[in-house]
């Protein structure tokens, strides 16, 4: 009566890897005092993002300075000079292409586990089938051997007393039903077994598929890619590359920033600080660094 035990366990879990953007600019007469009339250039419409709403987040980056000089110096014209270009190349296509890969990895992941849980309460109630079979095994081969030995006794004796007989009789016959159950036990948990191995090796194929996916994906996103992301040119300001709503604000907000005269700042938490992408806390409010940085530029009243 032997049972096949094959328990084999293997995942490995990537973490995600960002990118670095960078921001960058050129010096140009600040607008504190005129204002800075801007109109939408190069719109691409590759960003899946509407023009409408694209106004709306220029909007929303414009009010963060606004907000703190208490005037307004931003103003949509549209045909104004001063152009705010939305421009699609191989650095938003990466990122998009980042993105379907990671989604497509935490849907794998998503059946891995379900296949893990499953396999994990099949497994337990497995183990306690086999742990009462043990112990069962266990006491019906001790009965067994006292059983033997006792008949041994008796037979060198030349026989047992009727009373024994009968006792011996009775225990053979319980003997014989336990070792009819305890066989069939048996068979049952070794189906049991293969429907394990087959629940384990669905649950591997999927923790390889996973690893195979995460791999190409920590070998082509390990090494942080850097590149601009947005820039200020003094004429213009440029949006290459943004993973969401939020960075596309932030790197709109950090130009206009630039638009204003402002340099970068210290501090990895403020808008006008040189990189973005690693830092996922940076929010729309400022920091007392770009406040001082404002202050120089712009007096805020
Ligand atoms: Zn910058």
């Amino acid at each position: 009566m032997k049972l096949l035990k094959n328990v084999l366990v293997s995942l490995f879990l990537v973490g995600s890897f960002g990118y670095l953007g960078y921001f960058f600019y050129q010096y140009s007469i600040n607008p504190c005092d005129k204002g800075l009339k801007y109109s939408i250039g190069v719109f691409d419409n590759q960003f899946n993002v509407s023009k409408e709403d694209f106004k709306k987040y220029v909007a929303e980056s414009e009010v963060v300075w606004e907000k703190a000089l208490g005037r307004d110096i931003f103003v949509y014209e549209p045909e104004a000079d001063f152009k705010i270009n939305l421009i699609y190349d191989q650095r938003q296509l990466e990122t998009v292409q980042k993105q379907k890969t990671e989604f497509g990895l935490s849907a794998i992941e998503d059946v891995f586990k379900k296949l893990d849980v499953d396999f994990g309460v099949f497994k337990n109630k497995y183990d306690e089938r086999i742990y009462s079979y043990e112990k069962d095994l266990n006491l019906f081969e001790n009965r067994k051997d006292d059983y033997e030995n006792e008949i041994a006794f008796w037979n060198s004796k030349g026989g047992a007393p009727k009373e024994k007989f009968e006792a011996l009789e009775k225990e053979r016959l319980y003997l014989n039903t336990e070792a009819t159950r305890l066989n069939k036990e048996s068979s049952s948990i070794n189906i049991l077994t293969s429907e394990l191995n087959k629940l384990l090796k669905e649950r591997n194929i999927k923790a390889t598929e996973y690893n195979k996916v995460a791999e190409s994906y920590n070998q082509k996103y390990n090494q942080s890619l850097e590149f601009n992301q947005a820039e200020y040119t003094g004429k213009e300001i440029n949006i290459y590359q943004f993973n969401n709503k939020k960075d596309l604000i932030l790197a709109l907000t950090h130009e206009f920033g630039h638009a204003l005269g402002m340099d970068h700042v210290e501090n990895a938490k403020s808008i006008m600080y040189y990189i973005t992408g690693t830092d996922t806390e940076t929010s729309l409010v400022l920091s007392a660094e770009d406040l001082a940085e404002l202050n120089r530029v712009c007096k805020i009243k």
